[in-house]
């Protein structure tokens, strides 16, 4: 049975900021369904909701001095909290103070994490008993674990596989080349194939750099970081590295977002049976304040509302749209001026366009199923999870032509994948493009057959995390295969 150690800084239900703790939560659960035998690493940040603790061992953190300890929640001995309470159980965040600021220490504090994961790939923690075949280390906050098992390999010790998954490229974990010493990390390291990007010491690149493979959240992402328009300063590694990165697609939490079960919603629907969708519409209208009409094109939009999303796009379109009597139902929080823009249309168009400037959990659900179809016009989208929210619940995509979305969505003229068809997709990240995929897209709202051929194919579709877990299983093998 193949043994798997994830190291993650966030998962849910324990902590989350964003994203990576959804997949710290869902992938490894995945992968146990699948037979193999997986452990968790992740700090514990102190969360009352985690229920009683049973300690694990004590871990001594070689040339620091540090000795942390590892907990599991009763009766999931596969989590391993690791406990340093006075690196992670503060007031604030993971990452950052009250205030919004980062911890002066994140340094330090990650790198106990990376020392604990390669003490445990190691085999070197007595009362754990175990030893994994791979480690999978996620994101800037694990970044040093690939550098530092090659730091074992150098003086001859064996080391399990290790892959790195980049969730968010633009959190680089940087600092000051000074930081390497305290940390026990050898200066010669600091180099553009080591440590080292744009003069600072940085834990991406580090494990990017040492990583046995690299993915990332979607094929087409891991095409697109490759280039100087998505790269981040690191494109010219990735690119050196190419052979070695590929792109598993996230999956979505299937039971939480279940058109046919969801608890938010005032009516159910299926792929067989989709009148609940028309209800939730009705209901949708009706309780935000819009004209309840069936036959008006709705279209929702779930996000941070800021530049990387299209907000600016979808608000220079905007007044076009309700001048054709659209109605649009806005959820998000983020740039203030986009913000104050939103709100001022929807109060110059009170039945046509409602703005929600706040974060809403049961009203994303409502959204999903509420429209006819979801703008999601990003610049760049790593994975990406509304659209494959809209696409479970039959209210169609109209999205740019990149990263995850570009690998989910299929355009209703694209005559090459007839049978995939689900969406609309636009090349220029530009607001004429969004505005002739929204004007097309409603075109095909007035033609109900068409429309419900697209929502049967977007219904059908499988945006589960087994479909992904088999796809690492399947990449470790191939690592394994090629390092034997
Ligand atoms: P990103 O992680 O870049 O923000 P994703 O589409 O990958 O974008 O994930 C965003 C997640 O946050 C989705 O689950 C989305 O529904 C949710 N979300 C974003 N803004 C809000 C909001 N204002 N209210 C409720 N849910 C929100």
């Amino acid at each position: 049975m193949l043994r798997t150690l994830f190291v993650f800084s966030e998962m849910v239900p324990y902590s989350k900021t964003g994203g990576l703790a959804d997949v710290g939560g869902a992938l490894p659960l995945a992968l146990r369904q699948l037979g193999a035998e997986v452990r968790v690493l992740v700090p514990y940040y102190g969360c009352p909701a985690t229920g009683d603790m049973r300690w694990c061992c004590a871990v001594n953190v070689p040339y620091t001095g540090e000795t942390a300890e590892l907990w599991s929640p009763v009766g999931e001995a596969q989590i391993l909290f690791l406990r340093y309470p006075a690196y992670y159980e503060r007031d604030g965040g993971p990452y950052q103070d009250t205030q919004g600021e980062d911890w002066p220490d994140n340094d330090r504090r990650f790198a106990l994490l990376n020392r604990v994961a390669v003490e445990i790939a190691q085999g070197r923690v007595s009362g754990l008993n175990w030893r994994p075949d791979i480690v999978h280390a996620n994101d800037w906050q694990t970044g040093l674990i690939p550098y530092l098992l090659d730091l074992e390999a150098r003086i001859g010790a064996a080391r399990p596989a290790v892959l790195f998954t980049i969730h968010n490229l633009a959190y680089q974990g940087r600092f000051a080349p000074g930081a390497m010493a305290p940390l026990h990390l050898p200066a010669a390291d600091f180099h553009w194939l080591g440590t080292e990007l744009y003069g600072a010491f940085s834990f991406m690149k580090a494990g990017l750099a040492y990583s046995d493979q690299i993915t990332t959240v979607s094929p087409t992402y891991a095409e697109e970081i490759q280039s100087s328009a998505f790269g981040m300063g690191l494109d010219g590694l990735l690119q050196t590295r190419s052979e070695h990165l590929s792109g598993i697609l996230n999956g979505i939490d299937a039971i939480h977002w279940n058109p046919g079960a969801d608890p938010y919603l005032p009516a159910h629907y299926s792929l067989q049976d989709r009148l609940g969708k028309a209800q939730c519409k009705a209901q949708l209208q009706s309780s935000l304040g819009l004209r309840p009409d069936p036959h008006v094109f709705l279209l929702g939009m779930i996000s941070r509302l800021v530049e990387q999303k299209g907000t600016d796009m979808v608000l220079d379109i905007l007044p076009d749209l309700l001048r054709r009597g659209m109605q649009v139902v806005v959820l998000g929080s983020g740039d203030k001026s986009f913000e104050r823009q939103l709100l001022e249309m929807a109060a110059a168009h009170p039945t046509q366009m409602v703005a929600r400037i706040t974060f809403d959990e049961g009203l994303s659900h409502r959204i999903e199923a509420g429209a006819d179809a979801f703008l999601m016009p990003s610049r760049f989208e790593p994975c990406g999870l509304n659209q494959m929210y809209s696409l479970r619940y039959g209210t169609l995509p109209i999205v740019h032509r990149t990263g995850g979305l570009a690998d989910t969505v299929t355009d209703a003229d694209d005559f090459r994948h007839p049978l995939q068809r689900n969406g609309f997709v636009f090349d220029r990240p530009h607001s004429d493009a969004l505005h002739d995929a929204v004007l097309r897209a409603e075109a095909l709202f007035r033609q109900p057959a068409l429309w419900s051929h697209l929502q049967d194919q977007a219904m059908a579709g499988d945006y589960s995390w087994q479909h992904s877990a088999r796809a690492y299983l399947q990449l470790y093998h191939e690592v394994l295969a090629r390092r034997a």
